[in-house]
């Protein structure tokens, strides 16, 4: 998706990882990866799968455990609790993927999965991830707080605290049904 506002993308190619959850738009019920083979078509399209290579079933199901496991994490940047279980999953992911330090004799060092096909290619999500948690850059990284929303985005606010996916969408329609839930029964 091109974005429209001229802004730098994020760092560490986190709109990866962002697209990635945005694959399920929550508002519209659509999913963009409902099926194995659209999942295995969006994986090619991002160079993280060969074209033609096949996703199994395991595989997908393992993908959107992944997907909702990442879209908890937004959301504990988000000021939601802790979770557990995603990052839970987030291991189970990163094993399967055989995801590994790799030292360079140039004295560089990088994340790479060592496993093929689409355990590696869910593995090499994790990559921005964890480059993003290092410099706690990751904490920008949010899900919308709306509950109809849950829109991933990154926070560019100055002192991160950017709430809503769209302040001018989901901040205001959240507003207005606050004040309606709050607003004292008319007398008659
Ligand atoms: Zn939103």
């Amino acid at each position: 998706m091109v974005s429209i506002l001229n802004e730098p993308q994020p760092p560490h190619s986190l709109d990866l990882v962002i697209d990635f959850v945005n694959t399920l738009d929550v508002e519209e019920g659509t999913d963009s990866i409902e099926r194995p083979k659209m999942l295995a078509a969006w994986l090619a399209e991002r160079e993280l799968l060969g074209h033609g290579e096949p996703v199994s079933e395991g595989d997908h199901s393992g993908a959107i455990r992944l997907r909702e496991a990442l879209r908890a994490l937004m959301l504990t940047n988000n000021g939601r609790p802790g979770d557990d279980g995603a990052v839970r999953e987030l291991e189970r992911v990163a094993r399967h993927g055989e995801l590994g330090v790799h030292f360079e004799p140039t004295g560089t060092v990088s994340l790479a999965p060592a496993a093929a096909g689409t355990a590696g290619a869910l593995a090499r999500l994790l990559v921005p991830v964890a480059s993003a948690l290092a410099d706690d850059s990751w904490r920008r990284v949010k899900a919308c707080r709306a509950p109809d929303c849950n829109w991933a985005f990154y926070d560019r606010s100055r002192n991160r605290s950017g709430v809503w996916c769209d302040m001018a969408v989901c901040g205001n329609r959240t507003k207005v049904r606050t004040y309606r839930e709050n607003a004292p029964r008319e007398r008659r």
